[in-house]
């Protein structure tokens, strides 16, 4: 069951649905188009029965959403948390089409996830959850049709498994399957930090659009997952000190700036980053609204909202995480002149690099992680451009811009292909 927040009261689903809508009426997208980007196209409800460690058995209840496949296969990440929910997954599976469309590689959206929380499960529960879910939709995956990659709560690993599961059904090995899985079969080099490392190129390019001078700028971060940790170790060879930062134990300040090589190996060893012994504490419901120039949520959905949105006093905030802020958090900082990366954009070096996971895999040919790097940065600036352009060019918010960029896209081969039958 979804908590209500307080703060968040509609959830996300309601967010991605206006912010549709918005875009749909600035590039005056007709009706039948709008109607069809409105609805996933296909959603799969799973139970997935596990015998757990004390013998007992659970059923989990597992989601695979795929909202649209008019650029491309399906395409998105797998969360595993207890937070996870159906109405969440569609809305996420809408943000996928949205991201890449935005940056332009030929996907549609999907994504998936299953009620559980990881952090209570042993690897061997985790295994057979992971193979018997993949063995649930066995139909639904496949490297020209759906392509999970990791979310929240899983990585390599569990990725492992599915390419596993699936090959074992097809009687071959199918690596295409996923991405973000382990190097040694068909990973690409540079897929665990693209996400972090795309945030970096778009904050770069911000920051010069907007006249921030890194070296010496101040960053927040919510977040040292798989992320938020790759982010704020790119960012520190730029200059910026990232002052504070937090995760669901608690958050940590040094106004100096955070050793962050040694508070990746303490939180590595810790599990979170409060204690760190070079750092203060400090309340989560005081990070977001700390004095900084750069505020990067990299966590989960709604955490920049009605609450707290008038108090927060970064000059730019870029959205590491999907869905961090909601609507009512977005318009109080537009009318604050708060410059907002949008989700779609900021955080779509993962996708990225994914889809040159998938044509590595599919080529069975492997770049070098410096090509793969260069590649993102190519990509990510472009998009980038894009949207500012496209910001500019409409007198829009770089959200807006964003969507209108993506949508019009979409939209475009939905027109192109037509209407089946
Ligand atoms: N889960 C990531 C996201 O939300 C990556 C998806 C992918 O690589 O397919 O963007």
């Amino acid at each position: 069951m979804d908590i209500v927040n307080s703060c968040d009261p509609q959830g996300p689903l309601a967010a991605v649905l206006e912010e549709l809508t918005q875009s749909a009426e600035i590039i005056g997208l007709d009706d039948r188009t709008l109607q069809k980007l409105r609805h996933p196209k296909r959603t799969f409800i799973v139970s997935i029965p596990v015998l757990m460690d004390d013998g007992g058995l659970n059923v989990f209840t597992g989601y695979r959403v795929q909202h649209n496949i008019d650029r491309g296969p399906a395409k998105g990440g797998i969360r595993y948390h207890p937070d996870v929910s159906l109405e969440k997954t569609v809305a996420l599976s809408m943000l996928m089409t949205w991201k890449c469309a935005v940056v332009d590689i030929p996907y549609g959206g999907a994504k998936g996830g299953i009620i559980c929380d990881p952090a209570d499960m042993s690897k061997n529960e985790l295994e057979h959850m992971t193979r018997r879910y993949t063995t649930e939709l066995i139909d639904v995956f496949g490297p020209e049709r759906d392509i999970p990659a990791p979310d929240m709560g899983t990585g390599p690993e569990v990725m492992g498994w599915i390419m596993d599961t699936y090959s074992m059904n097809k009687g071959y090995s199918v690596p295409g399957v996923v991405t973000g899985k382990p190097l040694s079969i068909g990973g690409a080099r540079g897929r665990s930090k693209a996400t972090g490392r795309g945030c970096v190129f778009v904050i770069r390019e911000a920051a010069k659009r907007e006249g921030i001078e890194l070296d010496g700028a101040t960053m927040v971060l919510q977040g040292f997952g798989n992320v938020g940790s790759a982010l704020a170790e790119l960012i520190v060879p730029l200059g910026v000190k990232v002052i504070a930062i937090g995760d669901v134990a608690g958050s940590i300040y040094n106004s100096g700036g955070l050793d962050i090589a040694a508070l990746k190996r303490f939180s590595d060893e810790a599990g979170s980053v409060v204690g760190f012994p070079e750092s203060e504490p400090l309340d989560n419901g005081d990070l977001l609204t700390l004095d900084c120039d750069i505020l990067v949520p990299a966590a989960l959905e709604g955490q920049i909202n009605d609450c707290n949105a008038a108090d927060i006093s970064a000059r730019l905030v870029v959205e590491a995480a999907n869905a961090p802020t909601t609507p009512e958090g977005d318009r109080i900082l537009n009318e604050r002149g708060i410059v907002i990366v949008p989700d779609i954009l900021a955080n779509a070096g993962g996708v990225t690099v994914s889809y040159f996971e998938w044509v590595q895999s599919l080529q069975a040919y492997f770049w070098t992680e410096e090509q793969v790097n260069l590649r993102l940065e190519d990509v990510m600036t472009r998009a980038f451009e894009n949207v500012y352009d496209e910001a500019k060019k409409r007198d829009l918010d770089m959200r807006t811009a964003a969507m209108t960029v993506a949508v019009g896209r979409v939209a475009e081969a939905i027109t192109d292909r037509g209407i089946f039958p």
